[in-house]
């Protein structure tokens, strides 16, 4: 029997990760993708003759997803990544002193963390006793209503240093939600990720390539050999519905049949796709309550290499939230700072931010090179905004349309009952996987 023809509408990472899972499994596949490239918004951008990311990513040792999804391509994940051992150096924009260091030995979970909590020097004898019993509670107590994760914090009665100048950012960083607005139930879901597995899942991933090059272009090498079409500059602009079945869909003006169709579009394209479709109102309704967060990075191009104490640096007291070294990705004289979520950032000139930016990493980094030039990139809606009970406003895979189901970082996959992942690589990945194997599953019963 002839498997399906299917349309994967979008190649960001969780259409192409879709496409690769139904390829493996000899289905027919067509990707249709808008832009001239793939990677959506984990992508390669060029300035200055040089090959950047559309903002720059940080991967985690807990993106089990991610690592899986590169094996299935037979990528040399030790060459893609540098696994940095897990360190919070915080540094004050200010002052340019250290505000919290927390660096985890590579021993075997949970001795990982114990010793990393008792040799940081942040933090006094007694506050280190109440972080490692309230650390575990916080990891361990489900949390029935959810609250915002500054409230929720406040409730573990941590160690305030340790909240306000560790978790706080990496709680804005991994959900682009400042700690007030933030799903507490989402975040303990990010820690327990990171903190309940095998000591490795703490490692820091910084790629060694531009994005493109550490999934997109893998991916596509792989569906193309496996029999899948790939087609970029391709505009989905309609689905055709009928008889409770996506019928055709309108690619670049003309009509094309598919048996089955994944709409892998970011929600708020997804939402305009399934506006005329009377049958999906309520989940056009739901997409539409979701809100968005932008994430900035600024790129900074200095006159000679710029080595930082450590390769990421969260900074705190300032505008700059986190510092990246880019000579890890091949740019020995270049510097990502990057901003999560909305702020003072977004109400500043771009040289006035380039000027405020400058004199933060001077204090923190001793003799700072001159600036030679700056590029600033800030995408919009780089992920949804991680609110209390997000995931009750979250779509599933699975639509009202019997041919028609949802991939990508917002689509809710329950498990476990667990909160969802917040809009991520991993989660991108992840649900782009659940989506095809839905498919694949019943071909193989
Ligand atoms: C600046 C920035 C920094 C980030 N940092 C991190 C990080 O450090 N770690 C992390 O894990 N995650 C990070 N993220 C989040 C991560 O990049 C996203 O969660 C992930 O890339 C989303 O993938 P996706 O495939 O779900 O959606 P997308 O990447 O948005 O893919 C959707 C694709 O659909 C295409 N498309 C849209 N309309 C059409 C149409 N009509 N027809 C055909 N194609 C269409 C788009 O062009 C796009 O390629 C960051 C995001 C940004 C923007």
């Amino acid at each position: 029997m002839n498997k399906p023809k299917i349309a994967i509408v979008g190649g960001g990472w969780a259409g192409l990760a879709a496409a690769v899972e139904l390829c493996q499994h000899g289905h027919q596949v067509s990707l249709f993708e808008s832009a001239p490239q793939l990677g959506g918004r984990a992508r390669s951008v060029t300035w200055n003759n040089m090959t950047l990311d559309n903002g720059q990513h940080l991967m985690l040792g807990a993106y089990q997803q991610m690592l899986q999804c590169l094996t299935t391509l037979h990528a040399d994940t030790d060459k893609l990544f540098k696994r940095l051992p897990y360190r919070m150096l915080m540094l004050d924009a200010q002052t340019g002193q250290t505000a919290f260091d927390l660096q985890l030995p590579t021993y075997p979970a949970p001795l990982h963390l114990l010793f990393g909590i008792f040799n940081t020097p942040s933090l006094s004898f007694k506050e280190k006793i109440t972080l490692l019993i309230r650390f575990n509670q916080c990891l361990n107590s489900p949390i029935k209503d959810d609250l915002s994760v500054t409230d929720w914090l406040q409730s573990a009665n941590l160690p305030l240093t340790y909240t306000k100048n560790c978790l706080e950012p990496v709680c804005l960083a991994a959900l682009t939600t400042h700690p007030h607005q933030a799903s507490a139930k989402a975040f303990q879901r990010v820690l327990q990720q990171t903190f309940s597995g095998p000591a490795h899942f703490t490692d820091l991933l910084i790629p060694t390539a531009d994005l493109s090059q550490i999934y997109p272009n893998l991916a596509k090498q792989f569906i193309l050999k496996n029999g899948g079409d790939i087609q970029t500059r391709s505009k989905v602009q309609q689905l055709h519905i009928e008889n409770n079945r996506i019928q055709s869909i309108v690619v670049n003006d003309q009509t094309l049949t598919f048996d089955q169709v994944i709409l892998a579009t970011p929600a708020s394209i997804t939402h305009k796709l399934l506006d005329p479709i009377p049958l999906l109102q309520p989940l056009v309704k739901q997409i539409n309550q979701l809100k968005y967060e932008p994430v900035t990075t600024l790129y900074l191009q200095f006159k000679q290499a710029t080595p930082l104490p450590y390769p990421m640096l969260g900074i705190v007291n300032g505008l700059s939230e986190w510092v990246f070294e880019r000579s890890i990705s091949g740019n020995n004289d270049v510097l990502a700072v990057v901003i999560s979520a909305r702020g003072k950032h977004c109400q500043i000139p771009e040289a006035q931010l380039v000027e405020t930016i400058y004199t933060e990493l001077s204090t923190i980094i001793p003799n700072l090179s001159p600036l030679l030039t700056s590029k600033l990139i800030t995408d919009k809606r780089a992920t949804f905004q991680c609110h209390p009970n997000i995931d009750s406003l979250r779509p599933c895979t699975e639509t009202m349309v019997s041919n028609l189901k949802l991939c990508g970082d917002y689509v809710y996959i329950e498990e476990k009952k667990q909160a969802g992942l917040p809009s991520t690589l991993e989660g991108a990945l992840h649900s782009g996987v659940k989506c095809a194997q839905s498919i694949i599953r019943p071909t193989l019963i």
